[in-house]
């Protein structure tokens, strides 16, 4: 018999070659999957007892000859009668097929390239295919239905005995790389791996005389089974451990793991895993791998889960995640939204367990999973909510506490004059050790940041919580991070604060902005501080890590100069410069309005001229005191800001400074 198949397009195999160019691998995945379902919908037979006799190993098997260029896919599943035949194959998937190309002629190409092509996929790689089925269904006859790519089939009688499916192809010239048995294998380890009927596909091997050699016994690729199919409360740890080691050979063991299973209102299962993260730069995406009833799928899941979880690993299962539709839509389809809400909080839960019966655990892993967990908080309303509860803080003594603990820790000694409690921080422990030692002396404590994401997630707890402040350690003078009470700052005029701006400014180095401020910090505290105010420094990180704030990246660095006036060395400088320099002459009179152009501009410049005399002045002075120098270098020096040649002019200067001291 020979019939024509109903799709509309002329001649549908070109069409589905070119448009399908780049995923033609999957349709060894389309075959097996129908051989699968074909075997399963068998094996229900014989449990329901619709099937009495003997249903024999229920297996598919794949063969491959590589010089005939010809693969089969054999399956002992309920096969098809010709009726049948004519139904599935002849009218509904080729005529889908047509559908399909019909539908999505113009966005073929952004489709989702993983989604049940079927059947005619298998024309994506063949010249010709054939199908020799025999239906499990009591005096059926065995049909071979045959088709070369033109829109003409023809069925006629088949040879085939026991029961189930034989689909074999004949690979075409442009699809050689399949007739491969290393592909094949490839192939098969990809997109079968977790098949819940068994695939076999050549032999056992074993080691024979030198070599390898092939032994009686069949090989099973897939297993039927996997983990996540199973009772988590059958499971122990080293079996979480061993399929994360089977999943990704080349990783350091996770950290923690999720066992997801939910029947309504969808279903899903799938365990997924922390993994150890040090470093943003080292993370990888797509290692969470989606299977749809233990069939491959993709490991794309940037649609289906929100952007942090996708920096987990492990496998999702679920029917309920639309496979054959584009992507922007899947974002809005309602099971991926729920789907998604459902496992941000299923790992909310998972964690706020982990903290209250595994503390110990989560601190000593925290490091390897708090920048997960921020980027989280950062990214996701809800779990940025539910994230208050157990993320943790680390002081620089390595001590861990709740964000609540640490408040209350805290509040006692580090509440400001507006009621705020001000959390001090240090980034990194050498360099700031001297900031950090200065806010212990004072009874603070400090806390250890040093993840990429700090500075963002500062900000959303302050944003949070309302009444709290964050405040690095080397933001401002110690005496100035936790201001209790207004203090009395020295009194000062105009033209005193202009002398001592110009002062300190003349021995720090050029191309920075400086803010320089006289305050009374005690005649025992260092003369000059440096510091970098917490928000602009905080913005600048931002805006380098990105978030939309480049205005303060494009900012030049600026530090805070603070100079103790109750110091006696700043005392006695200030009274040697008010002794050698000169005051600053009056300023001539400003042109009046009526003046033309050019009067104004020389009253202009003529004032000019004696602001830069005095500032010469200054400069002069500044340039000839050693000491002012050397406790500018010091301040410079307790912030890792001397280098080069002001580092060795400061080695120089001190060893004649001290040689002046002790021998004259
Ligand atoms: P789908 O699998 O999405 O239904 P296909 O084009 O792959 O679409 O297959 C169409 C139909 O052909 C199947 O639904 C099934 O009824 C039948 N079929 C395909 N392969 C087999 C097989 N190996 N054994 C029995 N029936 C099959």
């Amino acid at each position: 018999m020979k019939g024509k198949i109903g799709v509309t397009t002329e001649n549908i195999f070109p069409v589905i070659k070119q448009f399908l160019y780049s995923d033609h691998e999957i349709f060894l995945r389309e075959l097996v999957a129908n051989a699968v379902d074909a075997s399963q919908k068998m094996k229900a037979l014989a449990s329901t007892g619709d099937f009495k006799g003997e249903t024999g190993d229920i297996q598919v098997r794949i063969e491959l000859d590589e010089d005939k260029k010809v693969l089969k896919v054999i399956d002992r599943g309920i096969g098809m009668t010709e009726e049948e035949v004519d139904k599935y194959i002849n009218q509904i998937a080729f005529s889908s097929a047509g559908e399909f190309l019909e539908k999505y002629k113009d966005q073929i190409g952004s489709i989702i390239g993983h989604f049940g092509l079927g059947f005619y996929s298998a024309f994506m790689v063949s010249e010709k295919v054939t199908i020799d089925t025999l239906s499990w269904k009591e005096g059926a006859k065995a049909v071979r239905w045959s088709c070369d790519g033109s829109p003409e089939y023809k069925i006629e009688d088949s040879d085939k005995t026991d029961r189930g499916t034989e689909i074999t192809l004949y690979l075409d010239s442009d699809s050689a790389e399949y007739a491969n048995k290393g592909k094949i294998a490839s192939l098969l380890q990809k997109y079968c791996r977790f098949m819940p009927v068994p695939v076999i596909f050549g032999k056992e091997q074993e080691w024979k005389d030198g070599k390898y050699v092939d032994t009686d016994k069949d090989k099973v690729i897939n297993d039927v089974e996997p983990l996540w199919t199973k009772a988590p409360s059958e499971l122990k740890d080293e079996d979480y451990l061993g399929f994360y080691k089977a999943l990704y050979p080349m990783k350091e063991d996770p950290m923690f793991w999720i066992h997801l299973n939910v029947d309504y209102p969808f279903q899903l299962t799938g365990i997924l895993y922390f993994p150890k993260i040090k470093q943003r730069m080292a993370i990888e995406k797509n290692n969470i791998q989606l299977f749809c009833n233990q069939m491959f799928v993709t490991d794309h899941v940037d649609n289906i889960v929100p952007d942090f979880l996708t920096l987990l690993h492990g496998v999702i299962d679920s029917p309920d995640i639309p496979l054959n539709v584009s992507r922007s839509y899947l974002q809005s389809d309602t099971n991926v939204k729920k789907i998604s809400g459902y496992i941000t909080k299923k790992v909310a839960d998972r964690l706020e367990e982990i903290f209250k019966d595994e503390r110990k655990s989560l601190e000593s892993k925290w490091d390897n999973i708090k920048l997960f967990i921020e980027y989280g908080m950062l990214s996701d309303e809800k779990f940025g909510e539910r994230g208050l509860k157990f993320a943790l803080l680390k002081n620089t003594d390595g001590k861990f506490f709740s964000i609540d603990e640490y408040k209350k820790a805290v509040e006692g000694e580090q509440t400001d004059k507006e009621k705020k409690v001000v959390m001090l921080y240090a980034t990194d422990l050498e360099g700031q050790y001297t900031f950090i030692e200065a806010a212990k002396n004072k009874g603070y404590d400090v806390l250890h940041m040093d993840c990429e994401l700090d500075s963002h997630f500062v900000n959303l707890l302050e944003h949070k919580l309302g009444d709290i402040r964050f405040a690095r350690v080397d933001s401002d003078a110690v005496e100035n991070l936790i201001v209790k009470e207004e203090k009395i700052r020295p009194e000062m005029n105009e033209e005193q604060r202009y002398d001592l701006e110009n002062l300190f400014k003349a021995v720090l180095p050029q191309g920075k902005d400086y803010y320089v401020t006289g305050d009374n910090l005690g005649e025992d505290a260092e003369p000059i501080l440096i510091t970098q105010g917490e928000f602009m420094r905080r913005y600048r990180e931002m805006s380098a890590l990105g978030g939309g704030m480049n205005f303060y990246g494009e900012l030049p660095e600026s530090y805070n100069i603070t100079v103790n006036m109750q110091n006696p060395l700043v005392a006695k400088i200030m009274e040697a410069e008010k002794a050698e320099v000169a005051p600053q002459a009056p300023l001539p009179a400003e042109a009046p309005d009526s003046a033309t152009d050019e009067e104004k501009t020389k009253a202009r410049e003529a004032r000019e001229a004696v602001r830069r005399a005095h500032k010469a002045d200054i400069e002069a002075f500044a340039s000839k005191n050693e000491i002012l120098h050397q406790i500018a270098d010091l301040a410079l020096l307790a912030n890792g800001m001397l280098k080069g040649k002001a580092l060795s002019d400061f080695i120089a200067r001190s060893r004649k400074v001290v040689t002046d001291a002790y021998l004259k």
